[in-house]
């Protein structure tokens, strides 16, 4: 089976009956197998995925076939699927199987995608690895020592190494744009409220997001037009459902640029140079540069840390062992519930518990919740002014290359300033995608974000498309 780069690309394939969708997933699964070393798939729905593709081959034939007709897919494993299992990768829900499916699966489904599989990531999406998983760390396709970032790696790898064409993650603080730097493919985090989150097992409640990952811009494109939009099961949904294709626009734009990063001294010499040449292509092009100030940007970490954590506090308290959720054996409930949260939740969903616990008890609240709030408000009126004035705010997806499996996660903030360029985009709500800039020493990419306007996706997909091109 080829290489595919875009659905478009398949679905051509499928026209001309060079290949079927059977066909295809059996490709996938050959390649699945093939790589099962990089333990991206945690569970992979071979025989239903084998009885679609025949159901959807005839559709072709018939010419009822839905947009997504060829379109095999991966879901990270907090995405819910009905009469699946969705653990978060954590023991608390090794159990778990979920009754309905997150609007998102449906929409796809509808569609006629087709769902292999259920994808590793961090435990409950905590974590910039893969490495915070019950079912052991996923390995980055281009070097399998390296990590392939997280907390959906495991979407980054499969995509990469052509196991899925397209795989969903979410994106809390960079869960999907700091993956897709680290295996070389595009990432979206949609503006906060154009993808439903009915469905998706909650971190933190306002800043989580689904968004696809994939190769081309065109794929990320097709499958928002049919994720996005209203849901009536998610009250924070807002958006229209997008309905554009990405085109190659050839108006001159203007892009922020902060100086603040530029002279960060965690920022890699070697994204450092991709990212300055980026710039300057841009400005041959007759795009215009703007060097603007982020003084809020040694801020970004710790706010975004106060409030993710306190609200994965409030959302993981209702794993109690009691209503659901691993559950232990114990001589009263109070013990239940400790020992059963004890057993449960891995280290890391513990630390984040405890802190957000921490920074919600009434004595911390103002000191640090309601100032980390008033900081929020600030990045958001910040990103809104700069965004009035410019059409896109461009800035690295990660400070450091993909590192070694094991060698960041000894030291939790550490890992957490790993964060840094991503979660900005989450505080203030604004869509950004990320997307490879140029190749760097092993073999790995350095990647570029582009922020811009709320909504503003299709108009985000083709300046990526643009520069990716150039
Ligand atoms: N790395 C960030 C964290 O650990 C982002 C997680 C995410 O986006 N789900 O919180």
């Amino acid at each position: 089976m080829k290489n595919y780069v875009s659905l478009k690309e398949i679905q051509e394939d499928i026209s001309v009956g060079n290949i079927s969708c059977h066909e295809l997933v059996e490709g996938y699964l050959d390649n699945i197998s093939k790589y099962s070393d990089l333990n991206a798939f945690i569970e992979v729905y071979k025989s239903e995925a084998l009885e679609r593709a025949i159901k959807i081959d005839e559709k072709i034939k018939n010419q009822t076939a839905g947009k997504l007709a060829g379109l095999i897919v991966g879901i990270k494993d907090n995405i819910c699927y009905k009469n699946h299992h969705s653990t978060a990768a954590s023991k608390m829900l090794t159990n778990f199987k979920s009754t309905y499916s997150a609007t998102v699966v449906d929409r796809l489904i509808e569609e006629d995608a087709i769902i292999i599989g259920r994808l590793n990531c961090d435990e409950f999406a905590m974590g910039s690895s893969n490495e915070n998983s019950i079912y052991g760390p996923t390995k980055n396709p281009i070097n399998k020592l390296y990590v392939p970032g997280g907390s959906s790696g495991a979407s980054a790898a499969a995509v990469k190494a052509n196991l899925c064409q397209l795989a969903l993650g979410t994106d809390t603080g960079g869960s999907i744009r700091q993956p897709a730097a680290f295996c070389g493919v595009i990432g979206l985090k949609p503006t906060y409220g154009l993808v439903s989150r009915h469905g998706l097992i909650a971190f933190a409640s306002s800043f989580d997001q689904i968004g696809p990952l994939a190769k081309s811009t065109e794929d990320i494109s097709r499958v928002m037009n049919v994720i996005s939009g209203l849901d009536e099961h998610d009250s924070t949904c807002i958006g229209e459902r997008m309905n554009l294709e990405v085109s190659d626009n050839k108006t001159k734009k203007t892009f922020a640029v902060f100086k603040d990063v530029l002279s960060f001294s965690g920022l890699h010499k070697s994204i450092k140079s991709k990212f300055k040449k980026t710039i300057k292509n841009l400005e041959e092009k007759g795009h215009t540069i703007k060097y603007i100030d982020l003084p809020l940007l040694e801020n970004l970490v710790p706010t975004y840390y106060i409030l993710t954590t306190a609200e994965a506090s409030s959302n993981l308290s209702r794993y109690d062992g009691i209503k659901y959720g691993h559950q232990t054996k114990a001589s009263g409930i109070d013990e239940l519930i400790s020992t059963s949260r004890t057993e449960g939740f891995g280290k890391e969903v513990q630390r984040r518990i405890l802190l957000g616990t921490y920074v919600l008890s009434a004595g911390y609240y103002d000191a640090y919740y309601t100032k980390a709030q008033k900081i929020r408000k600030l990045i958001q009126e910040q990103l809104k002014s700069i965004l009035s004035e410019n059409n896109y705010i461009l800035i690295p997806t990660t400070p450091n290359l993909p590192f070694k499996i094991g060698q960041k996660n000894i030291n939790p903030t550490q890992l957490y300033y790993e964060d840094i360029f991503t979660v900005i985009a989450n505080l203030s709500g604004h869509p950004a995608v990320s997307f490879p800039i140029g190749e760097v020493e092993n073999g790995f990419f350095a990647s570029g974000q582009l922020i811009g306007d709320f909504f503003s996706e299709s108009d985000l997909l083709g300046c990526a498309k643009t520069i990716i091109n150039n």
